[in-house]
């Protein structure tokens, strides 16, 4: 088992995972018409498949930043809505100030995403329980940061992270929007999962399927 990506891997892995948001478009479209407009889905199918095409042209990447720094300016330029700032934040403010690195490991990717969380929840003024993509995402860190202490591999990092999102993802349900267009929807936005939230799990259940598969 792999305690370290390469650069060229990390790209592989958000090339893989960018795939499957552009696969997720219609879903969630459907989730954000019911409690949102119903562009969630087809600002992210836009914002990641230019991910895609911009990573399975990158080959030799310089260091792991620079794979993180590619995908957030990619989405700033493509993705539109509230969240594509919000998305590009998390790709682009956990490098930020980060000497380069050749490879990246579960302690790593644990400092990252804590600095992409933190940047998140400044930037959105959303804590957890407010019914956004923070619902998903700060489990998902916390769940990292336990793998990072316990020196666990990526592969049982990120399945306990995926694992995590997904709690955090199912908990929006039970949470009535105070932020965004969804608080319009007040009492009709309970048993709703959050469209945000929902593509923080698919991100984290898709960097975890890669890892079993290839690290
Ligand atoms: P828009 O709100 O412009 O239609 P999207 O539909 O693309 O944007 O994204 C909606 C998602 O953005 C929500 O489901 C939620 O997860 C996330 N979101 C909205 N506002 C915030 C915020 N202030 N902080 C964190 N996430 C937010
Ligand atoms: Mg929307």
């Amino acid at each position: 088992m792999k305690n370290v990506l390469t650069a060229a891997e990390l790209t592989d892995m958000f090339l893989y995972a960018a795939g499957k948001i552009v696969e997720s478009k219609d879903y969630l479209t459907a989730i954000d018409s019911k409690i949102g407009d119903g562009d969630h889905g087809i600002g992210m199918a836009q914002g990641f498949s230019a991910v895609c095409d911009e990573l399975s042209v990158y080959k030799n990447p310089e260091s792991v930043e620079d794979v993180f720094y590619k995908v957030g300016d990619t989405l700033l330029d493509n993705m539109g809505g509230a969240s594509g700032v919000l998305f590009a934040t998390i790709f682009i403010s956990g490098i930020a100030d980060r000497d380069k690195h050749i490879c990246i490991s579960t302690e790593d990717f644990s400092l990252i995403f804590r600095k992409s969380l933190n940047a998140l929840k400044k930037r959105g003024k959303a804590q957890r329980g407010d019914k956004t993509m923070v619902d998903a995402l700060e489990p998902a860190v916390l769940a990292l940061e336990d793998s990072a202490s316990k020196h666990l591999s990526l592969i049982e990092a990120f399945k306990s992270a995926a694992e995590e999102a997904r709690c955090g993802m199912e908990e929006t349900k039970n949470i009535r929007a105070k932020l965004g267009r969804a608080r319009f929807y007040g009492d009709k936005s309970l048993g709703l999962q959050d469209p945000g939230a929902c593509s923080v799990w698919i991100l984290f259940q898709a960097m975890s399927d890669w890892m079993v598969r290839n690290a």
